[in-house]
């Protein structure tokens, strides 16, 4: 019996590729957990593989399963990893297909609980203002994660928040960034966290002012925000007035269109109304009556996307037009049909493929379509895209799949952030928080739109080459 130890995922990687090297079967290890204080700046410098030495290949899904597993409390994740590890290399390499299969359906609860978690402390962190003596402004932020996933979401915090200085402590460890470079450390007790300060208000007025009462539940609300967050969350003393005024806020704002603070985007825990599934088919039924923003008023109905379940392409676009509206299916007007001559270039079944759209509902101009004619799609705002987004959450979760492509700047912005330019950034292959490859790509709607022919041709021509890359 050999008795190893892993901490980090690198650690189980390294010490998992000399097992298998060395022929060791899962029966004859044992593993044992990382201590309670990981040593957090060792780097996982423990690599044994031998440059030429073969390794056997896992498919991909594995490694980045591996990885969001790695971050569960489960002390029997690193057991179970390797025991995966090796029956995918030694006679079952579909392994991760036969979903009934204890291993791979325990491995698939503790990647969706790590996901979980992870989408909740990027929505619950809030950082407070620390000078420190030379007036140099941190920020610091307390959280109790479920699982251990501070470097699992480190980078997120680091691209959202690239020009602050800031750190989050939570038990196990803690992540610094100082513009420029992560770095992690030892966990802090709750006792130690910072004080309230100059921030927490700001957060308090934050809040208030991105507050939609229309949504209020307050059981989804104790759900999606639990109470052990409550404490460290300083708007949470403002929710009980914010429920009090609620319904003279409700009218007010459902006349309002706009008018959320970008900034407020990534913070608002607006998921309430998504079911905590992996069904595509509960998702679609929940999403039939959402009424997250005032779309829902106007649009004949929600347009879910469609796709197999186990589709390795996702396709996003930006919201549905005034076809897809009326017909229940996005992409089915000019722009779908567009898509589909793209997609048969590039030698893509449609039918493989998920399609969806970052908004589900139609928005248009009701002043400038005179009755009986084609509605004109309007752009969704902000507000809109992330009232929505929790349902392109929940898609990706439930589908995981190998890659995703932005149709159009709408679609990618939601993804990789507003920095992202789709006439610079187009084609290229990326790691979001949702697919470790995502692409972003012309949308089918803006090459319709060129009035050049020559750039037409030209923008279709780097469409289809585009979805081939992500179809082979
Ligand atoms: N444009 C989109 O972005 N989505 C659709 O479903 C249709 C047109």
């Amino acid at each position: 019996m050999q008795f190893v130890n892993a901490e980090s995922f690198e650690d189980w990687r390294n010490t998992a590729r000399r097992l298998l090297c060395e022929k060791v079967s899962p029966e004859d290890v044992q593993w044992i957990a990382g201590v309670a204080q990981p040593s957090l700046f060792v780097n996982g410098q423990t690599a044994v593989s031998q440059p030429g030495e073969s390794v056997a290949t896992v498919p991909k899904a594995f490694l980045t399963m591996a990885r969001s597993v790695s971050c569960h409390r489960d002390a029997a994740r690193w057991g179970l990893l390797y025991r995966t590890l090796w029956r995918l290399t030694h006679g079952i390499p579909h392994l991760l297909e036969i979903t009934t299969d204890d291993d791979v359906y325990q491995l698939t609860q503790m990647q969706k609980a790590v996901t979980r978690d992870a989408h909740k402390m990027k929505a619950f962190v809030r950082f407070r203002k620390v000078v420190d003596e030379s007036g140099v402004e941190n920020y610091v932020a307390w959280h109790r994660p479920d699982h251990r996933i501070v470097r699992l979401t480190a980078p997120f915090f680091a691209r959202r928040f690239k020009g602050m200085n800031w750190t989050i402590l939570t038990p196990d460890e803690s992540a610094t960034w100082d513009q420029r470079t992560l770095t992690f450390g030892p966990g802090i007790p709750a006792s130690k966290a910072p004080g309230a300060e100059a921030l927490e208000e700001l957060w308090k007025t934050y809040y208030a002012s991105i507050f939609n009462p229309a949504r209020v539940k307050v059981a989804a609300m104790k759900r999606e925000m639990p109470v052990r967050h409550w404490a460290t969350l300083p708007e949470s003393s403002l929710i009980e007035d914010l429920l009090r005024q609620a319904p003279q806020r409700v009218e007010e704002m459902v006349k309002k269109s706009e008018g959320f603070a970008q900034t407020a985007m990534h913070y608002m825990p607006a998921h309430g109304d998504v079911p905590d599934t992996g069904s595509l088919e509960t998702l679609r039924q929940a999403a039939a009556g959402c009424q997250a923003c005032h779309l829902h008023q106007h649009a004949t109905q929600t347009v879910f996307g469609e796709g197999p379940s186990n589709a390795k392409i996702v396709l996003v676009g930006e919201q549905p037009g005034d076809r897809e509206d009326l017909q229940g299916h996005p992409f089915v007007g000019p722009a779908g049909m567009l898509l589909n001559e793209a997609l048969d270039l590039a030698g893509i079944d449609r039918s493989q493929v998920y399609v969806t759209n970052v908004v589900k509902h139609f928005k248009f101009s009701e002043t400038s379509t005179p009755r009986g004619k084609q509605r004109l799609h309007k752009k969704p705002d902000s507000r809109e895209i992330f009232a929505c987004r929790p349902w392109l959450e929940a898609e990706l979760a439930a589908i995981r799949p190998e890659v995703v492509v932005c149709l159009g700047a709408t679609s990618a912005q939601a993804l990789f952030g507003r920095d992202f330019r789709i006439t610079r950034d187009r084609g290229e292959l990326l790691a979001t928080d949702w697919c470790q490859h995502t692409m972003a790509t012309w949308h089918p709607a803006a090459i319709l739109r060129m009035p050049d022919e020559q750039q037409r041709r030209q923008m279709k021509d780097q469409l289809v080459n585009d979805l081939q890359r992500c179809g082979s």
